[in-house]
């Protein structure tokens, strides 16, 4: 029965076209210039900024736009090992997203402070203070994680900003960044030039790398993201990019059929990351269930 399912599958036509796609169609071969925007990074967790996208952060700076970073919980169920009273720690860790903000040249972030590990019970809350900052700061290009992040504070985030498309700018983007789970990648941003201020700027994060040595998982992933890019490109930070008209229309489809639509290939942007979720997680009900979720603050 699931060999049927298979050749079925593969026997359409939709796929037959997609085997026509060349590697430059489904993988960016070179380096998106993200400058000329006005940055908005939503950051779960202090550290999640630099690590998501601290060089893109640094090269927004560097062109002077105007950059502004959101740490949307107080990051205390991170004391895992206990060597710090939580106080102490939640401090530590805001000091340490100030020092990594200063050392990419963005402003001093700011803190929402939601417990750590509840901002899927906040959406309602989280929702009035992005509305004040989308109507201060404007952005026009928000950085976030995915709703494919495994931790749930990260796929939270992604659905409070996946509540607002039916409010904002067709024009607004939104980049998906990646930490947790890599991403099916349309955008790939050369840190080269940048990387020594990323890598300091993970440094700052002591209280994050005593649990775990995040420079070298997250750097990893940098270099690995720079195999398509031509040199001297060593290192680089991959994204979804959508426009909000894009996600608008992706969302519409859930409202449908509560599952991903059924892709024509990889040609175009939200298709890129789509196929992901078909073939890994389109019957899963973690995520039909955020999906559900993302829908229903959607339509309120
Ligand atoms: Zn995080």
């Amino acid at each position: 029965m699931v060999s049927m399912q298979f050749s079925e599958k593969f026997a359409d036509k939709k796929w037959q076209a997609s085997s026509q796609l060349t590697e430059e169609h489904v993988m960016p071969y070179r380096s998106w210039d993200p400058s000329g925007k006005r940055a908005l990074v939503l950051a779960p967790h202090a550290d999640d900024e630099t690590f998501g996208c601290g060089g893109t952060i640094a090269l927004h700076a560097a062109s002077g736009d105007p950059v502004m970073v959101v740490v949307l919980t107080d990051g205390a169920r991170g004391n895992i090992s206990r060597r710090h009273s939580d106080a102490e720690y939640i401090r530590m860790r805001r000091d340490e997203a100030r020092e990594a903000c200063r050392i990419l040249g963005a402003a001093d972030p700011v803190f929402w402070e939601f417990a750590d590990r509840s901002l899927w019970g906040e959406i309602p809350r989280a929702r009035g203070k992005l509305m004040e900052i989308l109507e201060d700061f404007r952005p026009e290009r928000i950085y976030a994680p995915s709703i494919l992040e495994y931790h749930p504070d990260h796929r939270a985030a992604a659905a409070l900003l996946l509540t607002f498309m039916g409010d904002v700018s067709s024009d607004l983007e939104i980049a998906f960044w990646e930490i947790n789970q890599p991403l099916c990648v349309n955008s790939l941003v050369d840190i080269s030039p940048v990387l020594s201020q990323k890598e300091a700027a993970i440094r700052v994060y002591k209280t994050q790398l005593e649990e775990l040595d995040y420079a070298d998982h997250i750097l990893s992933l940098n270099r690995f993201r720079a195999m398509t890019l031509p040199p001297p490109a060593t290192h680089a930070e991959g994204f979804s990019l959508w426009p909000a008209h894009g996600i608008r229309r992706w969302l519409s489809h859930l409202d449908a059929s509560r599952k991903p639509p059924c892709m024509h290939g990889y040609t175009g942007l939200y298709e890129r990351q789509l196929p992901f979720l078909d073939v890994h997680y389109g019957v899963e009900p973690s995520v039909a269930g955020i999906c559900a979720s993302i829908h229903r603050f959607f339509v309120k």
